[in-house]
């Protein structure tokens, strides 16, 4: 690009990551634009609206680590809090204005020198650098059941909430009980009729009680804002020294310390000895992402609530039935059934050099170097992209580390006076292979089924320490990529 010229950007999303993206570039005096799929930010605190919903993080750590917020009214915000601190945060950054909202983005396709990205309404415009901010669990993954679309009631997936269905008295069916079908039973069983949770395979719940901060505390928050920082700093440590590394050694004795945490927690919870054993997991604790909840045990022994572990074999208009002939009558049918997330930015049609499609590249499965690039797709780059740390770091600390490891890159580039840079092939599968060897021997590949893993059952998520991930975005390492 000539001198005179100012770098511009295109964000892909403006979720969380997005977001960051887009204020860390105007605090910059950067040119960007975002494309948003919706009219509005927040990314999967809007998409997804369903009773009970909160983070299992602690608030003071799920916040932008410049943007912390005295405000927070409970240790695990209600989803809908979170939300209004994207929106809030967007406002005073002025992020509104440079945001195309209802613009999902269909193509890119590098031009030589440039990348020229396509709106759905046919908006077009060619950008320097691309960043594609476009999360992990955006594709909801309807359950894979005969007769789903025979049931007379109402059926929805618990990303897109039907918020018109009326749920008092009603008798509810929820399918999965992952960290959402844990949290709407949390909050739907004790309202409904009849409330049943059809359960696959158990899910270890770790114990986390609700604490809810009043108005002196967070008074004193605002007053004090070094006491804001060091509840942060502390939650920061104990997360990614602790927990973050723990998970990367599948034979460490932490998990009998986890397991007993979480057997006395069903033991001491849950009164019927029949319940217990269906709710106990027989694989090791944080194997499947582990669940938190502060109330899933007293719903799900509400006296209309029952646990249905049965194997579902259709879905007829009446209800569920299960291969014992039992049919479960519902009225309201709710598939917390998971995500597609091997998606990433796909279905956009991207196309790098030499005209090659990242569908193609990516036809086995998605990788990515060092979480962040693909080798031919020069100045496209991802934040919380394929094997990003997403089962065991914070996913805001994440990617304010992959922002500034791409700030640095494209410093490097422009300040070297370069256009262009894209990861080698080489050291992109020499990274790769590195990556699925340590991959091969974490917590999540001891046994069980779970979304961490790729078609080959080898986990898809960065297995290095945290250390490690912080050294590799503090220091770039130019020499892995094709620089031109
Ligand atoms: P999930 O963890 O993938 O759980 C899906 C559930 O649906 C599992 O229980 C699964 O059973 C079940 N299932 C899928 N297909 C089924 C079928 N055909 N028949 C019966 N059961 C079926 O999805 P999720 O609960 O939406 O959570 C996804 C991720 O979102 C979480 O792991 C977490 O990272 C994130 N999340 C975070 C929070 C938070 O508080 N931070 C809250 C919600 C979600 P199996 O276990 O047998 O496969």
């Amino acid at each position: 690009m000539s001198s005179e010229r100012k770098p511009t950007f295109a964000i892909i999303g403006a979720g969380m990551s997005g977001l960051l993206a887009a204020l860390k570039l105007r605090e910059a005096g950067d040119e960007f634009t975002v494309f948003e799929k919706a009219d509005r930010v927040g990314g999967t605190w809007r998409e997804n609206t369903y009773p009970g919903i909160a983070c299992d993080v602690p608030s003071h750590l799920y916040s932008y680590s410049f943007e912390l917020n005295p405000d927070w009214n409970f240790m695990s915000s209600p989803g809908q809090e979170i939300q209004e601190y994207f929106e809030g945060v967007s406002k005073r950054y002025d992020l509104d204005r440079s945001i195309r909202f209802n613009e999902p983005v269909v193509r890119c396709d590098w031009q030589g020198d440039r990348w020229e990205v396509e709106g759905g309404s046919g908006f077009v415009e060619s950008f320097d650098w691309v960043i594609a901010a476009t999360g992990i669990l955006h594709h909801p993954k309807r359950a894979d059941i005969e007769g789903l679309g025979d049931f007379a009631g109402d059926v929805f997936h618990s990303a897109e909430w039907d918020h018109s269905v009326a749920l008092d008295g009603k008798r509810i069916g929820v399918i999965g009980n992952g960290s959402s079908g844990v949290q709407i039973t949390g909050s739907l069983a004790p309202r409904a009729s009849h409330f049943t949770l059809f359960q696959r395979t158990a899910q270890w719940v770790v114990p986390v009680e609700q604490i809810e901060y009043n108005e002196e505390q967070r008074a004193e928050f605002r007053k004090n804002p070094e006491a804001l920082r060091a509840i942060h700093d502390e939650l920061d440590t104990s997360f990614h020294q602790g927990f973050a590394n723990q998970v990367l050694d599948g034979d460490s004795d932490i998990f009998e310390g986890l397991r007993n945490l979480c057997n006395d927690h069903l033991d001491n919870h849950v009164a019927d000895p029949e319940l217990r054993e269906k709710l106990r997991p027989d694989y090791t604790p944080a194997c499947k992402r582990l669940v938190v909840s502060h109330n899933f045990y007293d719903s799900i022994q509400v006296p209309q609530a029952e646990l249905v572990t049965e194997t579902i074999e259709r879905v007829e208009a009446g209800g569920v039935r299960t291969a014992d002939g039992r049919l479960h009558e519902l009225d309201v049918l709710v598939c917390a059934t998971g995500f597609h997330v091997d998606a990433f930015v796909r279905p956009m049609s991207i196309r790098g050099q030499a005209g090659v499609m990242l569908d193609d590249v990516w036809k086995d499965r998605p990788s990515a170097y060092m979480s962040v690039g693909i080798p031919g797709f020069p100045n496209f780059f991802m934040i919380n992209g394929p094997n990003s740390p997403v089962g065991n770091f914070s996913l805001i600390r994440t990617a304010e580390m992959q922002f500034g490891y791409l700030m640095k890159l494209i410093g490097h580039v422009e300040g070297g006076g370069y256009t262009h840079a894209t990861p080698s092939a080489v050291a992109a599968s020499k990274f790769e292979e590195e990556r699925v060897e340590a991959a091969k021997h974490t917590v999540w590949a001891t046994g069980c089924k779970s979304w961490y893993l790729d078609d080959r059952g080898i986990p898809f998520l960065w297995p290095f320490p945290f250390a490690r991930f912080t050294e590799e975005m503090e220091k770039p390492r130019f020499e892995d990529y094709v620089i031109g």
